[in-house]
């Protein structure tokens, strides 16, 4: 029997693991299933777990033991005006989150942005990494190995490409620590936010490697990577697209619609996000860049734990006088490691790839990776919106009664 309850049984009885659903029925009878089991043992009802659009098959590659589906509300901000080297023009930005008052607070930032004429943002940087860890007897294999990769660079780029049509190898940095050996190979991954292609295109280099030298592979990523963890190599060299978006804001427009004035902003940046950060030990200079990025990567199908990368975020506020004797905001956010793409992955889920579609850069640009330069670009800039609100109700001390007056 393949009707749900049936399923659920063979669950309860031992006869059936979990796992197993999808051997004997259709993914969304799979799913049914494993929802009638939980209510059973959990005591619970799950029709809003269970009422969902898409159809289960297509959350196939994203998930195992499909249950249902998280729904997240998700709102737009924008239009976004950003004059950068991939995104042109104005895009509105979905964004899902949970967070009440945070759209406002970046809709109020991108106001004040167009009012000024749009930011400009570049990716600056590609670099999606993947860096297997080998171990050697000692320093002397160590040194013959970090030699032999010195020497055979174009050999580990022809067996990485043979994986992959899009990705190209851009280096290989070798790190060594007593006997292990890591090889940070970095990629221009195009469109695609790259983790798999990478990891592929990377194991095929380590047979090579383990061939012509000492060393013996432990594992394909050594954390050198470093994925989804907290690292500085990240913030200094940056991984997936280092991008940056700035703006200068007039005096009067501060004023006007922040309530405040660039010195008192650039102080509440200097003190809070600059001296704040470092006493805290921060690898990030920042407010609340995460917040943007989580809330765009949720709507927009990108790995979600990726966020904490783009932590590493700097943001910089400072005066510029002008010839008339009124003072500029100059504002700016460096995001060195945001991993985003829009083929692959999650994006290709509906919800996310209607997201996609509204900022308009669903799957693959032309050329190649255009698309997720601009939605990197389109980011920054609705990070920076962020950066730039958030310090304008500090510094106007609006904080608490903004959330007041949205009632969270
Ligand atoms: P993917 O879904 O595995 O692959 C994307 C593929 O799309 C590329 O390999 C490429 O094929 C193809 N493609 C088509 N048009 C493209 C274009 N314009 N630009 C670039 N590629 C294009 O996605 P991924 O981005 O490599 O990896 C993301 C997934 O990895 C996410 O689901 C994430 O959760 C997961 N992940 C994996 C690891 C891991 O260690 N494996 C770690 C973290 C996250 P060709 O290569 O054939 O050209």
């Amino acid at each position: 029997m393949t009707d749900p309850e049936s399923l659920a049984d063979r669950v309860q009885t031992g006869d059936l693991r979990i796992h197993e659903l999808e051997e004997h029925a259709d993914a969304e009878t799979a799913a049914t299933a494993r929802r009638l089991l939980l209510e059973r043992e959990t005591e619970t009802e799950l029709e809003a777990i269970g009422d969902y659009t898409f159809p289960a098959e297509a959350a196939d590659p994203n998930i195992e033991n499909m249950i249902g589906a998280a729904q997240v509300p998700m709102g737009v901000v924008g239009p976004v005006a950003v004059n950068g080297g991939a995104a042109d023009g104005e895009h509105y930005l979905p964004l899902a989150t949970t967070e009440g008052a945070l759209l406002a607070s970046v809709n109020r930032g991108l106001a004040v942005i167009r009012s000024a004429g749009g930011a400009d943002a570049r990716v600056t940087k590609h670099g999606m990494t993947r860096a297997p860890v080998f171990r050697v007897d000692g320093v002397a294999e160590a040194a013959e190995t970090v030699e032999w990769v010195e020497e055979n660079v174009d050999r580990l780029r022809e067996a990485a490409e043979s994986t992959t049509s899009h990705g190209e190898l851009l280096g290989v940095d070798p790190y060594v620590v007593g006997d292990s050996v890591y090889l940070r190979f970095v990629y221009d991954t195009k469109d695609a936010m790259g983790m798999n292609m990478v990891t592929i295109a990377t194991r095929e280099t380590c047979d090579l490697v383990e061939e012509a030298t000492p060393a013996d592979l432990v594992a394909v990523s050594g954390n050198l990577c470093s994925d989804k963890k907290p690292a500085a190599i990240n913030a200094v060299e940056g991984r997936g697209r280092s991008v940056t978006a700035d703006a200068v804001i007039p005096g009067d427009l501060v004023e006007e619609r922040l309530h405040t004035t660039p010195e008192a902003i650039v102080e509440a940046n200097t003190r809070k996000n600059l001296t704040g950060s470092a006493k805290a030990g921060a690898l990030g200079f920042n407010a609340h860049a995460a917040n943007v990025v989580a809330a765009a990567f949720l709507a927009t199908g990108q790995d979600e734990a990726q966020v904490v990368e783009a932590a590493n975020t700097i943001t910089t506020m400072d005066t510029r006088e002008r010839d008339d004797g009124t003072t500029d905001l100059y504002a700016s956010v460096s995001l060195a490691s945001l991993e985003v793409g829009t083929v692959g992955g999650g994006t290709k889920l509906p919800t996310q790839s209607e997201a996609l579609e509204i900022l308009g850069l669903r799957g693959g640009g032309d050329p190649a990776g255009s698309n997720a330069d601009a939605l990197a670009e389109v980011i920054a800039v609705g990070a920076l919106a962020g950066e730039l609100s958030l310090l304008g109700a500090l510094s106007s001390r609006h904080l608490a009664s903004a959330h007041e007056d949205l009632g969270r």
